[in-house]
């Protein structure tokens, strides 16, 4: 009786806003925005960078705790490490990068723990 005892509680957040919009490395423009989008089940998010000009879209596994700013010096990587055709791939409407067929990790040495 008496009080009820809230679970919910709603703690008004200070969420700092992180900038989100990046630089494209594809065509340059400040147009690339970065989603994360946590993988249930696991301590990782995926990042999908998708670029408002030119349709350049990056998939990337991080960390969790990864800030879309983190995951766009991946982003950036795959991008210069990407060995197919970039613009066949946007034409395609195609993600590249993801775990789709590049998932190796220890290659250079930077396995997330
Ligand atoms: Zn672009």
């Amino acid at each position: 009786m008496g009080r009820r005892k809230k679970r919910k509680k709603v703690v008004p957040k200070v969420v700092k806003r992180l900038p989100k919009i990046f630089l494209c490395p594809n065509c340059g423009r400040q147009s690339l925005s970065i989603a994360m989008t946590p993988i249930e089940g696991s301590d990782y998010s995926e990042a999908v960078a998708r670029c408002g000009e030119c349709g350049l879209c990056i998939k990337v596994v991080v960390p969790k705790l990864y800030q879309p700013v983190d995951a766009y010096g991946k982003v950036i990587d795959i991008f210069e490490s990407f060995e197919g055709d970039i613009e066949e791939a946007i034409s395609r409407n195609e993600c590249i990068g993801g775990g789709a067929n590049t998932n190796e990790p220890g290659e250079s040495g930077e396995v997330p723990p």
